[in-house]
């Protein structure tokens, strides 16, 4: 099935609409970086003396991710490490330009170790499919590598252990444009309380690079009708990752 079928399959996409703009383009304008940033030094990185080792080329990143995942999956820096099943690195491309970003694994994903499975995670891969990649070409993670008991949101605490955690993994592989899912996400990663609509439709910064905000995919399940919102966020998304590798 193409991925024009599988869009109308979905009724995730109006396909025959324009892809929308920014509601403020100087959002856009007024981004200090809009490119790829360059590779980081090891240095730079901030991986654990264990694993210094050259300036990664792609291969070499692959290699530095992995062992990262490794070095950090005994982790007991918050509680969340005493009752998880898995710790929950990430999964994808260690080189991609687009990464997606949720809050944390729930119970598929803390029994099967991977991000994004079930039913949510099938939804996600036919909206990263829709923009023409696969959940193979990007890099999927969250902010807490750990579970929280019952889903609950993530506390402050668990957040400050593990968000260094992810900007090791953010620094490694220097997307060009970073897509936070779901309200708890964007307002985790962008220390903010505003409302998930207020989020959307602007392009953010972190940790150096644009991000955008959109629907969590198991929100979307619930309510369909976030499905034409969804698919607006992740045309600006495509939008900025194109704008970047063409740069
Ligand atoms: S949630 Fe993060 S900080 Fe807490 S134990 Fe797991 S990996 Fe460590």
């Amino acid at each position: 099935m193409s991925v024009e079928d599988e869009r109308e399959q979905l009724d995730l996409l109006p396909v025959d609409e324009s892809v929308p703009e920014p509601e403020s383009e100087s959002e856009v304008a007024v981004l200090p970086w809009y490119g790829r940033p360059p590779r980081p030094e090891v240095d730079q990185v901030g991986i654990p003396d264990s694993m210094t080792c050259p300036v990664p080329d792609d291969e070499g990143r692959t290699d530095l991710l992995a062992r990262l995942g490794e070095d950090l999956s005994p982790c007991l820096k918050c509680s969340l490490g005493e009752t998880r099943t898995t710790f929950v690195f990430g999964t994808g491309n260690p080189d991609a330009n687009v990464m997606f970003i949720g809050e944390a694994p729930g119970r598929d994903e803390d029994l099967q170790g991977e991000p994004f499975v079930g039913r949510a995670g099938k939804l996600l891969n036919k909206i990263i499919e829709s923009i023409g990649f696969t959940r193979e070409e990007v890099y999927i993670g969250n902010i807490l590598k750990c579970r929280p008991p019952d889903n609950r949101d993530p506390r402050p605490e668990e957040v400050d252990a593990c968000e260094p955690h992810l900007h090791r993994q953010i620094k490694l592989i220097r997307p060009a444009v970073i897509c936070a899912l779901g309200r708890i996400a964007a307002q985790t990663l962008l220390k903010s309380t505003a409302p998930l609509g207020k989020m959307r439709e602007r392009v953010h910064q972190y940790q150096g690079l644009p991000l955008v905000v959109t629907y969590h995919p198991a929100a979307l399940l619930r309510n369909p009708n976030w499905k034409r919102p969804t698919w607006e966020d992740v045309q600006l998304l495509k939008s900025i990752h194109d704008e970047a590798v063409a740069g």
